[in-house]
């Protein structure tokens, strides 16, 4: 236990989320509690994450987890491990809103993205389709997040360049696609900033200025590819030039590492859809496989493409993860560290209140707000 790192939860403790500030004592190392000395509540070390209240080892948890993030049945782990089917489907979902947050809290913070490849994977089973739409960062191979609908439409295309849109900083950015339309309308309609207001009314939205859109579009004869169409919808053709060339070494533009990862994702995904007749629940659960995936894959894969020459000599390779390339960590993740992340809560806001202040309210402001 480690009073130092952990952060108090209690939404209404104006010290919730802030480390090392010396309001967390040990209350009990048995039950691995601890104390917030600011609002007086004690909390669990493992508050926050999937283990919560749980009743098996976290090892075990791990365990299942791993598996069903590579795409092993729910069925074959139920099996070997003698536990019920709806406890497996209670970890999966535990273990996916916990890579949601990790997500959220890591991944989709602005950045200079560059390069960016989306696709849509089919994911079939048992006579229905859903569809998955994901992006990716070329230069880092970071997943940037994804959509699940019934439908390969606009508003799951919406869906995924908004996840995009956390992740970017408004600077030049190039999007690479298959020939769905949709892309290019969402992209316009995510992208935009406020501009300066000129008079009265409601202020203007721009489209960032370096925007570009590229399609890669494949025509098939009998399964194979016959012919690649490239084009450029919108941007200058040098900056798509010069952001490609920042991306990959590559000498087309292509689609190519988004395809990679689609096969990644559909490999693991298609197990884990659950047996059931509702498209409602299946959708659910590919949704749940999708966070589960991509984060283990951003944080605790090691991508062979990704490795460097270490600084020191001898100067070994150093293997590295989408997460190591974007700078979001130094190391390589364990699933249980995935796991256990606790993801602090957002900062405490004083109440809002007419008339004057209490000094006890000021002086709350003034040690947790500034
Ligand atoms: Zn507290």
């Amino acid at each position: 236990m480690d009073s130092h790192t952990a952060f108090c939860p209690n939404p209404d403790c104006p010290a919730k989320g802030h480390e090392g500030k010396g309001n967390i004592r040990i209350h009990s190392r048995r039950d691995q509690r601890y104390k917030c000395q600011e609002c007086g509540q004690t909390f669990t070390q493992t508050k926050g994450t999937p283990f919560y209240r749980l009743r098996h080892q976290p090892e075990v948890v791990v365990q299942v987890v791993t598996l069903l993030a590579w795409g092993c049945p729910p069925q074959a782990i139920v099996a070997a491990f003698h536990l019920d089917e709806r406890t497996v489907s209670d970890w999966q979902q535990r273990a996916s809103a916990q890579c949601q947050q990790v997500h959220q809290h890591l991944v989709e913070q602005p950045r200079d993205l560059g390069e960016v490849q989306a696709d849509e994977l089919r994911v079939k089973r048992q006579g229905a389709v859903v569809w998955v739409a994901l992006a990716m960062q070329t230069a880092t191979r970071l997943w940037l997040g994804g959509a699940v609908s019934e439908h390969r439409d606009r508003r799951l295309i919406t869906r995924l360049i908004e996840h995009v849109r956390q992740a970017a900083r408004c600077l030049p950015l190039l999007l690479v696609t298959d020939g769905l339309a949709a892309y290019g309308t969402a992209l316009k309609r995510v992208c935009r900033e406020p501009v300066a207001r000129v008079g009265r009314g409601r202020r203007r939205l721009q489209v960032w200025a370096g925007l570009c859109y590229a399609q890669v579009i494949k025509r098939y004869s009998e399964r194979r590819v016959v012919a690649v169409v490239r084009r450029v919808k919108s941007g200058d053709a040098g900056r798509v030039e010069a952001l490609r060339h920042k991306a990959h070494s590559e000498s087309v533009l292509n689609t190519a590492f988004i395809e990679r990862l689609n096969a990644t994702f559909r490999q693991r995904l298609s197990a884990l859809v659950r047996r059931t007749p509702a498209l409602a629940r299946r959708t659910a659960s590919i949704e749940h496989g999708m966070w589960l995936v991509g984060t283990i894959y951003n944080f605790c894969t090691a991508h062979e493409s990704l490795r460097v020459r270490g600084e020191t000599v001898p100067r070994r390779w150093q293997e590295r993860t989408p997460a190591m390339a974007a700078c979001l960590t130094d190391h390589l993740w364990s699933v249980k560290e995935l796991l256990s992340y606790r993801v602090p809560p957002s900062r405490w806001q004083p109440p809002k209140r007419r008339g004057r202040m209490s000094r006890e309210m000021k002086l709350k402001i003034m040690q947790w707000c500034t």
